[in-house]
């Protein structure tokens, strides 16, 4: 099917379920899924400079600097052009304010900002559950799918693992910059683009969420 928008942007905290949907979105509707953070383990599994300046940052669950990742999207968008569902970006006032001078420099502006929202109790139960795959960026949960460490993914294969920044201290760090950087974001749309800022409760079923989502997508 073909979206009626074209440059989305997702926003939650860790965890509300943003690489999940737009991984289903993606392939629903053919628009690329760009995670920043997947950008980022690709890039410090290859052991590439850039993945090991970044490295320093996540596994503590830090941000990186916004330079980097401005820089790790300019790049994207250079080689697939200005269609995309981001998950993980923008991060900041800083790299929102980016985003929007380089769509208004090609005259293509966002179409859709959604805020998953999730409570840090439901946040800290999946995250404490929750096994990665390292190369197709699929997750799952312990308790949901009866799944150990080490396991294969479903999807392709690889071993599954526990993310190191998926620590219960990561975590607490994570959240807290997700309150300190992250929701001015959503303050930062609120003022300069309300018209395209939906919220979602990502309390729901995955599937609901996904239904939600593409009703999004799909009318003007
Ligand atoms: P995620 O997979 O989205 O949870 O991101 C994992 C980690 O990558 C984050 O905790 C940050 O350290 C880093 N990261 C991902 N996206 C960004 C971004 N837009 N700005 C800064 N750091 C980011």
């Amino acid at each position: 099917m073909n979206p009626l928008k074209q440059r989305i942007v997702l926003l939650g905290p860790p965890a509300s379920g943003k690489g999940t949907q737009a991984d289903r979105l993606a392939q629903e509707f053919v628009t690329p899924h760009v995670s920043t953070g997947a950008l980022l383990r690709s890039e410090c599994e290859r052991g590439t400079p850039l993945g090991r300046e970044a490295d320093a940052w996540t596994c503590k669950g830090l941000l990186v600097p916004d330079e980097l990742a401005v820089r790790i999207v300019a790049t994207w968008m250079q080689e697939n052009g200005p269609r995309f569902l981001f998950d993980g970006f923008p991060r900041t006032v800083e790299q929102a304010k980016h985003l929007d001078t380089a769509l208004a420099a090609i005259e293509a502006p966002l179409d859709l900002v959604i805020l998953l929202q999730i409570s840090d109790e439901a946040i800290r139960q999946r995250i404490l559950n929750r096994l990665s795959c390292l190369k197709c960026g699929a997750t799952f949960s312990t308790s949901l799918h009866g799944i150990a460490e080490g396991q294969a993914c479903s999807r392709c294969g690889a071993p599954l693992v526990r993310r190191k920044d998926d620590s219960a201290e990561a975590l607490e760090q994570r959240l807290k910059v997700y309150r300190e950087l992250t929701l001015p974001v959503v303050a930062y749309y609120e003022r300069t683009s309300p018209a395209i800022l939906h919220r979602i409760d990502a309390g729901m079923g995955s599937d609901a969420i996904f239904a939600q989502l593409s009703t999004l997508l799909t009318t003007l």
